[in-house]
């Protein structure tokens, strides 16, 4: 006797269940042991600790967490790790905040322990939510990245790469936010547009007259070092050579032509400062002209600036704008619409600064990026192309030195006497120098005996930007490369220019080989409204609110079926509720065959005697197995999971079920045989659509599996079963036609009853179907059992031309007319 299915299922609490026994049977651990079996690795990102696991992560989560149970039900090994991005600027920000101190207040190991002790509260709430998401994720590798074990990996990386030449430190230009008081990275800079005022400003040429420029920056004045014209430019070709006054200075600066100046902006004359953007940079490096910072770390105006001194740099255009006014030089000012370029993590906008920073050079590569890009699988295919433009889009290396302090230290003291570098051995690290000397006594090139630290730390993406090695056991495990490269990445589409292109620079620079095969692509998910998701939108959702109110099947079946992979979603309440009517569904129908089934012997090998309608089902179930496998072979999951939602619900439960339901009831109208058929064919069927669901809804197939298939199939988890191959040998193209007019015939034989108000068990004494051709007559004579069991008819006649009647859907010349 096979086990009953509870009546009402408590899905949330089927879900903690499964949750816990998974961890403790470790049901999801990889297998170092195991050289039989291929091996899947998953590059999990190590989420930003940032305390909230937003409904974001959830769709990036499950996306590769189906592909995580896919691969094992496929017979792969899987390795799927967890760990933790901790370092970095929100926490300083959160921690000088919550304990009302600057960074520099407190000593820096004591502000590193501030800092941990939030990042170890913000860890755990976060894995909370992905244990709650029923993530198949194996625990027992979880690392933090602030922790020393992984300190010493990313040292170690420092060091290889800087030995291989590919690090260096230098004065060169880098973004600084005023507000984080550090350099940040290209990839951290966002645009934005904002208006602004362009300020036409007349500079006076030494021979007399003036030449007039435009600008939103008066503030940048003191730091012009050229004014530019086009050389194309008739208006002012005369004027390249002569020398003009930087106003409110007593310095002298000659005009240049140049083709970058576009002769249409403003007046067709640029002052060149450093820096203004970008472009300023280009003009300062090909003309060779001197640097003059008018704006400090903290975005204020420096000595250079004169009078201005000190001001913010707000304060300073005010201050200039006055002062240009009073000596008749400001002429007018327009209305402008300007791209900003601002800090990704405050929304200030940034300064471009020139400052002694470190460096790795990564342009070398981008030949290497790009080929490397077009070998790897990318789901969606045309994600590719954000890499590689991206790649070929940067100006500058990357600058890798942040003057914070929660991040990891360079491993680098300088010699007090002569400056001489000195950098940490491999043996040394991890290791702190704001806090511990250099293992050496004295300086290798003067002797002296007096060190300094370099007190500026790694970019957090320096520590993020390895993790394809890390997983697979770099540098400690002598196999590593069993699991290197990773066999996926999965990542958001906003981060494809710093997570995807930093894990490929760094590793190619420090292996020579890519380190993942394929990338994995989600958009991202917009607002219940459809607009971008913000708490002040109100439009927002958090995660862990969906999940305690349907459960992780729910929301995972959101999550897949919400769109295209890699198109951004909007989160719908109404979707998460159809996945949970789904699973009641799938919970009720499982229940009643259960029932159905209660004598049925898995192991009677007897041939069945199918009926049209059991070798329909059969065949339709082997087709749609051959969909769902395309499907998440491509990880292409909204059509696995729509596919199999409809066939499941519509075909399986409202016409299979529907259908056999007499021949089961009344074995003696039928025969033994017959109902046995529809028995194997219900305990089939059934169990192909849970397996093919276990990926997206792992824990309420896991549970009906437990009850109605264990103690047959004995694989201890329905998540381990082996992942069913069609048989083509089942898929029959005429038996589905056949099955499909059948089941046409039905549901508008019971159509028609409802229209009259009948109940649906109503005898119908007499039905008599004009099938239109010979060929429909014989189909639908086959199918006479199913049909008038279900229908309740007494009397049937099919007569094999038109005729008059109620029109059969989708079938226009088979037409029936009812006798009651
Ligand atoms: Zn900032
Ligand atoms: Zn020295």
């Amino acid at each position: 006797m096979r086990q009953a299915l509870p009546k009402e299922p408590n899905i949330l609490e089927v879900e903690k269940k499964w949750q816990s026994k998974w961890e403790e049977l470790g049901t999801y651990r990889f297998d170092w042991n195991d050289l039989e079996r291929p091996v899947f690795s998953i590059d999990t990102p190590p989420p930003y600790t940032s305390g909230e696991f937003h409904i974001g992560l959830v769709l990036n989560w499950t996306y590769f967490d189906v592909v995580a149970r896919y691969k094992r039900m496929r017979g792969y090994n899987v390795h799927f790790p967890q760990g933790w991005d901790c370092h970095g600027l929100p926490i300083e920000v959160v921690v000088e905040k919550a304990n009302k101190i600057k960074k520099t207040d407190v000593p820096p190991d004591q502000f590193r322990k501030l800092c941990m002790q939030l990042v170890e509260k913000n860890i755990e709430g976060m894995k909370k939510s992905i244990m709650r998401l029923g993530c198949s994720i194996d625990w027992s590798t979880e690392y933090r990245t602030m922790n020393p074990d992984y300190w010493r990996r990313t040292q170690l990386s420092y060091i290889l790469l800087y030995n291989k030449g590919f690090i260096y430190r230098g004065k060169h230009p880098v973004n600084w936010c005023p507000r984080c008081e550090t350099a940040i990275a290209d990839a951290e800079v966002e645009y934005d547009t904002r208006n602004a005022e362009l300020h036409y400003i007349k500079f006076k040429l030494e021979e007399g007259g003036f030449l007039e420029i435009a600008t939103t920056r008066p503030e940048l004045i003191p730091a012009c070092v050229t004014v530019a014209v086009n050389p194309n430019d008739e208006r002012y070709a005369k004027y390249v050579g002569k020398s003009v006054q930087v106003p409110t200075t007593d310095r002298m600066v000659k005009v240049i032509a140049d083709e970058m100046v576009d002769p249409k902006f403003g007046t067709g004359v640029v002052m060149i400062c450093t820096y203004g953007d970008k472009a300023d940079v280009k003009t300062v490096i090909k003309h060779d002209l001197p640097v003059i910072m008018c704006i400090d770390e903290k975005g204020r105006m420096t000595k250079d600036a004169g009078k201005y001194a000190g001001m913010k740099s707000e304060e300073a255009k005010k201050a200039m704008l006055a002062d240009l006014k009073g000596q008749g030089l400001v002429d007018k000012a327009e209305p402008l619409t300007q791209e900003v370029s601002l800090c990704w993590r405050c929304r200030t906008p940034i300064e471009i600064l020139e400052r002694e920073q470190w460096f790795m050079k990564t342009r070398i590569f981008t030949d290497d990026v790009e080929k490397n890009a077009l070998e790897i699988t990318w789901y969606p295919d045309y994600m590719k192309h954000r890499l590689i433009d991206w790649a070929k889009s940067l100006e500058w290396d990357w600058v890798i030195s942040r003057q914070r302090v929660f991040a990891t230290p360079i491993p680098i003291w300088y010699c007090n006497n002569c400056n001489e570098i000195i950098l940490a051995k491999p043996e040394w690290v991890p290791i702190d120098p704001r806090t511990e000397k250099p293992k050496v006594d004295k300086c290798p090139k003067c002797g002296f005996r007096d060190f300094r630290p370099e007190r500026d730390v790694l970019d957090t993406w320096f520590d993020s930007s390895i993790t394809c090695a890390v997983h697979a056991g770099w540098p400690d495990k002598k196999d590593w490369h069993r699991l290197f490269p990773a066999s996926m990445h999965p990542s958001g589409v906003d981060i494809i220019r710093t997570w995807a292109y930093y894990l490929m620079v760094r590793h190619l620079a420090l292996f020579n080989e890519k380190p993942y095969q394929s990338c994995l692509i989600n958009g991202m998910v917009l607002g219940t409204d459809g607009r971008e998701m913000h708490k002040h939108l109100g439009n927002y959702v958090a995660s862990l609110e969906v999940m305690s109110k349907y459960g992780a099947d729910a929301t995972r079946q959101w999550a897949t079926a919400g769109g295209a992979t890699g198109s951004d979603i909007p989160f719908r309440w109404p979707d998460v509720e159809y996945g949970w009517r789904f699973l009641i569904k799938l919970w009720n129908a499982s229940r009643f065959v259960n029932d159905l089934i209660a004598d049925f012997e898995m192991n009677d090998k007897s041939e069945h005697a199918l009926q049209p309608l059991d070798k329909w089902i059969l065949s339709k179930v082997e087709r749609l197995t051959k969909k769902v496998t395309d499907a998440l072979e491509r990880c292409q999951f909204n059509i696995a999971i729509e596919e199999t939602r409809n066939f499941a619900w519509h075909v399986f439960c409202d016409c299979y079920i529907e259908a056999v339901k007499d021949r089961l009831y009344k074995p003696e109208h039928y025969s033994e045989e017959k109902r046995k058929a529809a028995q194997y064919t219900l305990y089939t069927v059934l169990y192909r659509i849970l397996q093919l669901l276990a990926p997206i809804t792992p824990h309420v197939t896991e549970e009906i599996y437990q009850i109605m298939y264990v103690n047959d199939k004995g694989c201890k988890s329905i998540n381990l079963s082996p992942w069913p191959t069609p048989d083509e040998k089942l898929i029959d193209e005429e038996i589905e036609k056949h099955g499909d007019l059948i089941v046409a015939l039905i549901n508008e034989i019971r159509r028609e009853k409802s229209e009259k108000h009948m109940p649906l068990n109503a005898p119908v004494k007499r039905l008599k179907t004009y099938a239109g051709s010979k060929d429909f007559a014989k189909i639908i004579a086959e199918g006479k059992e199913d049909i008038c069991g279900t229908c309740k008819i007494e009397d049937f006649e099919v007569v094999p031309k038109k005729g008059d009647g109620r029109e059969v859907a989708n079938y226009g010349d088979v037409h029936f007319v009812i006798e009651c």
